[in-house]
């Protein structure tokens, strides 16, 4: 599923691509998505110019002229990519915006559960954002908010990462990596983090996610950047999907449990159940 770093990519590879460019049209597959494109967009997108992109936590923005947007997610496969209109065309294909210079806007997401949404009017937009609970991404979090949020929670500290109403950006894979760097044990109540681990952990979830951006992100399976370019940062990562082989930083086995139904991944020798043990009011490196 792609997090942040991977819609940052995104966004990044596009802009070059799509900015100044106008849409002339748009055709849509037959198969429903869960954010799904209304045939009466179509129209109205018609001679729109691209003016910017941009992204809030996940949701890419592509600013059109006369206020428009198109509000895009990617929820678990979705690739979007700005490619010459001459490109062969791949399955999963839902949409196809047909650009001013021979290029063509798609979008492809092989299980559906993302899509592209039009919007007239910064109001239209913010009551969208309003409906979905976005909390801050890591490096807008303020601090005290943050320690007040996993002092009130008794939830695994894991499945408060991962829930994008409290903290914006993570999913399973740099939620994992953030522990790790952090030295704190996934399955741990989140209220039992001292301020010190609380705010090692804020700083982890920072540092992963800039340097998965630095990688064009993490491709397990289906992402691509903008340009249809997959990422890097999979080769890079410390404790997620290395179930079985040794920590980088102790040698200790790296184990998989399951957390809230979710998998999570972490290192018994860097990661202790105890309070304050490990992780502390250090960022490991
Ligand atoms: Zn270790």
């Amino acid at each position: 599923m792609p997090e942040l770093p991977e819609v940052e990519t995104v966004v990044r590879d596009l802009r070059p691509l799509l900015v100044g460019r106008v849409l002339l049209d748009v055709s849509n597959g037959a198969k429903r998505l869960r954010y799904p494109w209304k045939p009466t967009w179509n129209r109205r997108i018609r001679g729109l110019s691209v003016e910017a992109i941009g992204r809030r936590a996940k949701f890419i923005i592509v600013g059109l002229t006369q206020d428009a947007s198109l509000l895009i997610h990617l929820g678990m496969t979705g690739q979007l990519t700005c490619v010459p209109d001459d490109e062969i065309v791949a399955d999963h294909l839902h949409l196809r915006f047909r650009l001013s210079g021979g290029f063509e806007l798609r979008y492809r997401d092989i299980r559906r559960f993302g899509g592209v949404e039009f919007h007239t009017g910064q109001a239209s937009l913010e009551k969208r954002f309003e409906s979905v609970a976005l909390g801050p991404e890591p490096w807008l979090m303020d601090g005290d908010n943050w320690v007040a949020s996993l002092m009130a929670s008794s939830r695994a500290i894991k499945s408060l990462l991962i829930d994008q109403s409290t903290i914006s950006g993570l999913g399973n894979i740099y939620a994992d990596e953030a522990l790790h760097r952090a030295g704190i044990h996934p399955a741990r109540q989140a209220k039992s983090l001292t301020r010190p681990e609380s705010t090692a952990l804020l700083q982890a979830a920072g540092c992963v996610m800039e340097e998965a951006i630095a990688g064009r992100g993490t491709t397990l399976r289906d992402y691509v950047g903008g340009s249809g370019l997959g990422g890097t940062h999979q080769h890079s990562l410390a404790v997620y999907g290395r179930e079985g082989e040794p920590c980088s930083r102790c040698g200790l086995i790296i184990i998989r449990i399951m957390i809230a139904g979710r998998s999570s991944h972490f290192c018994p020798g860097c990661q202790s159940q105890d309070i304050g043990k490990r992780g502390g009011n250090r960022v490991l490196p």
